[in-house]
């Protein structure tokens, strides 16, 4: 899997040969000026500039290579309220009434999504419906006692726990112990909602540029972010480079760890078949540290993700390697066929928590979200915007939480990582 971003053009996905908007926005020449110049067009990027120029901020933004290139555009489309890391990670470093306000933003970030999908009418193939598979006896103790946590610390009442003579409501396999049904989360085609929000991001007045890869930073007074043939100097820059910062900041670099997943595509399932699969229409993830996670399409696909690689490079027989790992949930789907097969790169932190912050009074990031951005990134650009416009005390909320350095430098930090998930697969055995 390529690190290369600079001029990259989608992959050969399902979502790529699914995308319903074909705009290419142009190559950065010459110099602009603008109030903020954002550097990343994935869904935070976007997000940022479109809550920007709705606070009537002139926005510049430049991808390097094409909008929703990267992770954005290339994920399970699993949208799920609430953070990669548990709760408790935030209480470590908050106060009560700080982690409260955090799991009010992390259901506020669906929110986010269901607006933003009805205001600019999005067609992402947004629906309802998600559910938390247990693999093994402690995962149903555990799924059971995080439904009453989220009820009596939040007053969440949105989790009902499936009880495995009930599986069968979401999913035609014996192969779980039962699960937690999540009310409020779903599932979307990613690639089509990032397209569309950077269609609503231009209609609110951004200036998109795609193929601009920004080649640096220089702080000031005014920031100027340069590309080969170009230039932004604007008074604020949001950094929203995901797993690829490391050309703009080597110190966010080393709070992050990019860890390449795997997705696969069947081939579109008869409809009587299919609808038999997954009658639900529910996204389903299983609750092992190196998860399985699935959902149906709009056009009745299995989508199915999973695997973890700590090197830069794809599993061998990918396709064939995911569909093993799909038919010991799915044996029925023996004689159908993989029609895409692809990965990308999450940004990992070491606690899981997203890292958002500033280099400077008018530099601002935001990553890490460690797996969990599909509606996190809608937060961050959110937040950063408010943050922006001077309102910055729900993004210093997260501000407050302590981000370590993966150990060594990009050289050691690999062999560390993979010591520390190989950890973390024995414990999926156990
Ligand atoms: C295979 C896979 C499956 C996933 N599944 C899920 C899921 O089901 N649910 C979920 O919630 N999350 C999931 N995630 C995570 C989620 O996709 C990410 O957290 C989220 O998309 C991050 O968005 P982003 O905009 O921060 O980063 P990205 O989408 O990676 O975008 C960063 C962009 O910045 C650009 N860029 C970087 N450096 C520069 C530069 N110097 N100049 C110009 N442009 C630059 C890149 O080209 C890229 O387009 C998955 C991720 C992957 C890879």
């Amino acid at each position: 899997m390529s690190m290369n971003i600079a001029n990259a053009e989608h992959i050969d996905s399902y979502y790529a040969a699914t995308a319903n908007d074909h705009t290419r926005y142009p190559r950065l020449t010459g110099r602009l000026d603008a109030d903020v110049v954002v550097v990343g067009g994935g869904l935070t990027g976007i997000s940022a500039a479109l809550n920007l120029a709705e606070r009537g901020f002139s926005v510049v933004v430049l991808e390097a290579g094409r909008i929703g290139w990267a992770a954005s555009g290339r994920n399970g489309g699993q949208m799920i309220a609430g953070f990669a890391c548990g709760m408790d990670t935030f209480a470590a470093d908050l106060p009560d009434e700080d982690v409260k306000r955090v799991w009010d933003m992390g259901i506020e970030s669906i929110n986010i999504i269901r607006e933003r999908v009805a205001k600019h009418n999005i067609k992402c193939d947004l629906a309802d419906g998600y559910l938390t598979a247990a693999n093994k006896p402690k995962h149903v103790t555990e799924l059971k006692a995080w439904r009453d946590e989220a009820a009596s610390r939040f007053g969440f009442h949105d989790f009902e726990y499936v009880e495995p003579q009930d599986m069968h409501r979401f999913i035609a396999s014996d192969r779980y112990l039962g699960g937690l049904n999540d009310k409020i989360s779903g599932h979307l085609h990613p690639l089509n909602y990032n397209l569309g929000l950077a269609r609503a991001a231009v209609t609110a007045g951004v200036r998109i540029f795609e193929s601009s890869c920004a080649t640096s930073l220089q702080q000031g007074q005014s920031n100027i972010v340069k590309t080969e043939q170009g230039e932004v100097h604007a008074k604020f820059a949001v950094l929203a480079c995901n797993a690829f910062i490391h050309t703009l900041s080597p110190a966010l670099d080393r709070k992050i760890m990019p860890v390449g997943t795997y997705v696969i595509t069947t081939e579109p399932i008869e409809q009587e078949r299919f609808a038999k699969l997954m009658p639900a229409n529910a996204a389903i993830c299983d609750s092992r540290f190196a998860l399985d996670y699935f959902r149906p399409t709009a056009d009745r696909r299995i989508l199915w993700g999973g695997k973890v690689s700590y090197s830069k490079l794809a599993p061998p027989n990918l396709a064939q390697a995911m569909r093993a790992d799909m038919l010991k949930t799915f044996p029925q789907l023996e004689d159908i066929k993989v029609s895409h097969a692809w990965g990308g790169f999450v940004d990992i932190t070491m606690t899981r928590a997203p890292h958002f912050g500033r280099l400077s009074n008018t530099v601002y990031f935001a990553q890490g979200f460690s797996g969990h951005g599909v509606n996190v990134t809608g937060l961050a650009g959110k937040l950063m915007a408010e943050a922006i416009a001077g309102q910055a005390e729900r993004f210093d909320i997260f501000t407050r939480l302590k981000h370590r350095d993966f150990p060594g430098g990009s050289l050691l930090r690999m062999p560390s990582l993979v010591l520390a998930m190989a950890w973390f697969r024995l414990k999926d055995l156990v």
